[in-house]
């Protein structure tokens, strides 16, 4: 039985968050529990604004796994110096429909520092280095505490002095890609300049020609 499904995995700098900046290598996992669409189809999804292809397992590195082990050192392979730091993002889809601790055991035996990127509505391994939670208008947040809570501006429907309540080191602000990306990027400057308590996420892969 197959384990682990993962839709690619590849080798680039992390464009986002507080971690911007920093080589890591990003681990995609299949499907997403926000996601309710058929194939292409995006209609019935909580998240309508989502920009990332997590169907299947046909891209880059991708592929079905059925050990932790098996996916730990397939994904070694793409990092490229053993004597280096080595980092990973685990996202998706959502990386915690599949995440479980064996995983992260033998990522660490492999001298992984580990990041996941998750819509918050399942609780994260507690031995993870450092969780990035983004919450979704709509949906009841399960993962309260981590490192950085990054929210995708505007959802008129979140609460954002409620959201201060959970336990972040940094709470970003980070503007939805999409047609009004412009108008929404503006807007997300003012509100953390009326807000200091949060910063400005920005997505600098996508303005260097990342993946
Ligand atoms: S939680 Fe993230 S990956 Fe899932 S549908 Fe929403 S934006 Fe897309």
């Amino acid at each position: 039985m197959t384990t682990y499904s993962i839709k690619e995995i590849y080798y680039t700098l992390q464009g986002e968050g507080i971690q911007a900046g920093r080589a890591a290598l990003f681990c995609r996992f299949a499907g997403c529990n926000l996601w309710s669409g058929l194939e292409k189809d995006r209609l019935g999804a909580q998240c309508n604004f989502c920009d990332t292809d997590f169907l299947g397992t046909n891209g880059e590195n991708g592929g079905r796994f059925k050990t932790a082990s098996e996916l730990a050192r397939h994904a070694n392979k793409f990092w490229p110096d053993e004597t280096t730091k080595k980092f990973i993002v685990l996202t998706g889809g959502e990386p915690m429909l599949q995440v479980d601790s064996s995983l992260i055991s033998e990522l660490h035996n492999l001298n992984f520092e580990i990041a996941i990127e998750t819509n918050g509505t399942i609780i994260c391994p507690p031995e993870i280095d450092w969780i990035c939670v983004s919450p979704k208008a709509g949906t009841k947040i399960a993962q309260k505490t981590g490192n950085e809570l990054k929210v995708i501006y505007p959802q008129p429907e979140l609460n954002f002095s409620k959201l201060l309540d959970l336990s972040f080191e940094y709470f970003l602000i980070q503007p939805m890609d999409g047609p009004d990306a412009e108008e929404n990027t503006a807007a997300s400057v003012e509100f953390c300049k009326e807000n200091p308590n949060w910063r400005l996420s920005l997505q600098t892969h996508k303005q260097l020609g990342l993946k």
